[in-house]
């Protein structure tokens, strides 16, 4: 078992968002990863923990947009105290030809941004890129045999990332990377379990029949992000059925999860994947300001305990979970478990 984290993931740090035409303190705070680091160090776990390698794009660029990769590294050139804050959009009724004028430009952000919650500055794109050299790091310690069960501590989260948008405080797909980066050993499956539905991971990965995703999470008729999510979504062309979106009722606590955690596990089995990766949502906790699920505490090791229990290398990856005060036990909780279940 391995953990793996980098130090660069702080550097991005918006203050603020806009929720609802309100200005509110950003909940994806840059310390997120670093507060279950410091919860696992108490647990005389910090001897797992190493620092990513340095990967090249090459592998973030399969599964994203590399005109996206770029125009989000182009930011770099921003002064220190400047940032690109998405604020006008493409509609759909109208589609000019976008290549005829270039999108590396900064008042153009809103063409890759699918809501307003992401502010960009000039070390954004060194903190995304740690985030997928972290997953890569833990994909590549499976794929090369040197581990069975490796946590990524990504940050910021990649789940609501997708080929060619970023949003919902993500930036680059971690997932998605990790996932094509294993496609080499044969099936990989990815058992999102984050409040929130996948929408880039579903979306990258839709007409992939190799790559299995299934996700449970707040029924998008009442939870962000709204336009997917929906039990109906299965994948299309050669990736029909590959797709399983487990819509969940408000407040079902540990009792009622761990149902639907069964059936998204059955899925998991009968797809045979090689690997599976877990991205793990905290958000799920009773106690986060962003869902309305309610499992306890302890339950995020049981998750992890059942994951063990299918056989196959697992590469966990964190995704949200807004809950400070308890956001570091929750996530120990569930590494401590993958570690030490037989
Ligand atoms: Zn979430």
């Amino acid at each position: 078992m391995k953990i793996v984290y980098s130090e660069l993931e702080k550097l991005h740090h918006p203050q603020y968002e806009f929720s609802f035409g309100k200005l509110v303190p950003y909940p994806e705070k840059n310390i997120r990863a670093q507060i279950i680091l410091e919860e696992l160090k108490k647990r005389s776990m910090g001897d797992l923990v190493v620092g990513p390698d340095e990967f090249p794009l090459d592998h973030l660029k399969a599964v994203t947009d590399p005109e996206m990769v770029d125009f989000i590294q182009s930011c770099e050139h921003l002064k220190e105290d400047e940032s690109v804050f998405p604020h006008i959009f493409p509609y759909r009724d109208f589609t000019p030809d976008f290549s005829a004028h270039p999108r590396i430009n900064l008042k153009k952000a809103g063409y890759y941004a699918f809501d307003v919650g992401i502010e960009i500055d000039r070390d954004t794109f060194t903190a995304a890129k740690a985030s997928v050299d972290v997953a890569l790091t833990g994909a590549d310690l499976i794929r090369s045999g040197r581990e069975e069960r490796v946590f990524s501590l990504c940050r910021p989260p990649g789940h609501h990332a997708g080929y060619s948008h970023f949003g919902g405080y993500c930036i680059f797909n971690n997932a998605a990377v990790a996932a094509h980066y294993l496609s080499t050993m044969g099936k990989i499956a990815i058992l999102d379990v984050d409040f929130h539905h996948g929408n880039g991971t579903q979306g990258v990965f839709y007409e992939q029949p190799e790559i299995l995703y299934v996700s449970l999470h707040g029924d998008p008729a009442e939870s962000y992000p709204y336009f997917s999510g929906f039990a109906d979504e299965t994948g299309s062309r050669l990736g029909c059925g590959t797709n399983v979106n487990i819509p969940l009722p408000a407040g079902i606590g540990d009792d009622q999860y761990r149902k639907y955690l069964e059936q998204g596990l059955l899925a998991v089995s009968e797809f045979h994947p090689e690997v599976l990766i877990v991205s793990l949502g905290l958000d799920i906790y009773k106690e986060d300001p962003l869902s309305n699920i309610g499992v306890s505490s302890g339950f995020f090791s049981e998750i992890a305990a059942r994951v063990c229990s299918l056989n196959i290398p697992v590469l966990g990856i964190l995704e949200g979970g807004y809950d400070m005060r308890d956001l570091g036990v929750n996530g120990a909780n569930f590494i401590e478990s993958l570690a030490t279940t037989g």
